[in-house]
């Protein structure tokens, strides 16, 4: 049916229709007459009939509806199509509010030259419901994640690995691009996992945990949650800003564990305002979970530390060796850096034992750790081997440099001094270093460092030896 304009023109004009058009918020605009009729929900929006035109010209609809409502526009300006069907935020006249409409659009004339002439259409405001399918998609969302931060929390005992499977769950619901976790220990915060940071700016990192005010030690003493959404103005000097970081707002979640805080959660945002009461309460709830996972990581830690490390001397002992040790071994083979390995014997130590007691001889075990362990490096380790040997691995060392530090070494040992002048023994010492290969194992080199030993014990002792392939080296054997 061909539709006379004029017809429905006076349609649409007919006052005795006007409330059933605000009742069903039908709206319509004649380009011709430049004639145009709002609707309650348009009117609501601050649309009078004379503004029409333009709303439908310009259409002001949020920036990410933009493309959308062009594309549909332009299938109804070219003639491409007759009706459309699409929800935009559409923004109120002075600009204040946007809320979600479902337009329903019809042209139901077009002029000669195939441009609507009349078109017709039905508001109705979806905002509410919009609105709500988005919050219940975000608690589907977080309830997800929560699922997927239990297993992550459980996972694992290592704590690195659980903080950096929690937090990429975590970001899903509260936004971050920096995350803290530091453990509460001797009254400091030590940090001991990071997220967003380079490896480099975070180890050895300590922060206090009293005795200043700042959000951080805010969160520790009043045990609760503290947001910051404008950290420069409100604490200036807290996180110094780096280059390629400045934090804006901040979040920071005391660990709690039976009733003990334990460490510091924090959370960093490059803008402001980053921060609300939704972010404070899943933070709370979770916060108790990764207090969890940091207390066993830390129990786990303690007792793998337990159990790498000898009673008597504090070094490591040999299941250290087998862990810690093969792994410097293996580092060296991937980066295919030079390994130095010292083994060091104590010279006639069963004397000792045999004059001075076995309490004394105990004592000069503990006097040559300690004398040992301050000679190295912190990435050197030293191992008790046996009853009166160690180990002593030096990453990234070759062969000169292995025996100038035992030498170093033996030196140091043999100036001690015991009280009551008994009598301190010497110590001979072993070494081979080189650049291991794929196939090499540690083992071997250290029995190359005990041929080496051989030697320096067959020389006369107190004396260091690099191992050689030569067998007079070794003397008679
Ligand atoms: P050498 O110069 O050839 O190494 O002579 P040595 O006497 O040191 O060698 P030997 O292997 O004959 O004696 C090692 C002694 O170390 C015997 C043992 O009683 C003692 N020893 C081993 N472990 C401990 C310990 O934990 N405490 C004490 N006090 N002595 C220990
Ligand atoms: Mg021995
Ligand atoms: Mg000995």
């Amino acid at each position: 049916m061909k539709l006379e304009a004029s017809i429905l023109r006076d349609f649409f004009l007919d006052s005795s229709l006007s409330d059933f058009f605000k009742e069903t918020d039908i709206f319509y605009i004649d380009f011709l007459s430049h004639t145009a009729q709002s609707c309650t929900t348009l009117r609501s929006f601050g649309y009078e009939d004379s503004d029409l035109l333009k709303v439908i010209e310009d259409f002001p609809v949020h920036e990410s509806d933009r493309e959308r409502a062009n594309l549909q526009l332009q299938r109804i300006w070219s003639g491409q199509t007759e009706t459309f069907i699409d929800a935009f935020r559409l923004a109120s006249k002075d600009k204040s509010t946007y809320r979600w409409l479902r337009f329903t659009i019809k042209v139901l004339l077009r002029n000669p030259n195939k441009r609507p002439r009349i078109i017709v259409g039905h508001v109705v405001d979806l905002d509410d419901l919009i609105n709500s399918q988005e919050e219940i998609r975000e608690r589907l969302v977080e309830i997800d994640t929560m699922r997927e931060l239990f297993t992550a929390i459980n996972k694992s005992l290592d704590f690195g690995e659980t903080f950096s499977r929690t937090t990429s769950q975590l970001r899903r619901i509260i936004p971050f691009d920096r995350a803290c976790a530091e453990s509460l220990e001797d009254g400091r915060l030590v940090v001991v996992a990071g997220y967003g940071y380079n490896e480099s700016d975070l180890s050895g990192l300590v922060f206090p945990a009293h005795g200043v005010d700042n959000p951080a030690v805010r969160a520790i003493e009043e045990r609760r949650i503290v947001i910051c959404n404008d950290v420069r103005q409100s604490f200036p000097g807290f996180i110094n800003a780096t280059e390629d970081f400045a934090t804006m707002s901040w979040l920071g979640i005391p660990l709690i564990y039976e009733k003990k805080v334990i460490g510091l959660l924090t959370l960093d945002n490059k803008e402001l305002n980053a921060y609300n009461d939704q972010h404070v309460r899943i933070a709370s709830e979770l916060s108790e979970y990764i207090a969890i996972a940091l207390e066993h990581a830390r129990r786990h830690q303690l007792v793998t530390r337990q159990a790498m490390t000898d009673k008597l001397t504090g070094l490591a002992n040999r299941y250290g060796l087998e862990t810690h040790g093969i792994s410097l071994f293996q580092k060296a083979i991937e980066e295919e850096h030079s390994i130095g390995v010292l083994i060091l014997d104590i010279d006639h130590f069963k004397q000792i034992n045999d004059t001075y007691g076995h309490a004394y001889g105990d004592v000069v075990l503990q006097t040559i750790a300690m004398t040992i362990r301050g000679q190295i490096r912190t990435r050197d380790y030293a191992i008790r081997y046996g009853g009166e040997e160690f180990v002593v691995l030096l990453p990234d060392l070759g062969t000169r440099e292995a025996l100038i530090v035992a030498e170093r070494l033996r030196n140091k040992i043999a100036q001690i001094k015991m009280e009551e002048n008994k009598k301190m023994p010497t110590v001979s010492i072993g070494i081979y270093a080189a650049i291991p290969g794929t196939l090499d194992i540690l083992h071997e080199y250290i029995r190359k460092a005990d041929m080496a030993l051989y030697a320096a014990k067959e020389a006369g002792r107190n004396r260091s030896r690099v191992w050689s392939i030569s067998p007079e080296f070794y003397g008679e054997r």
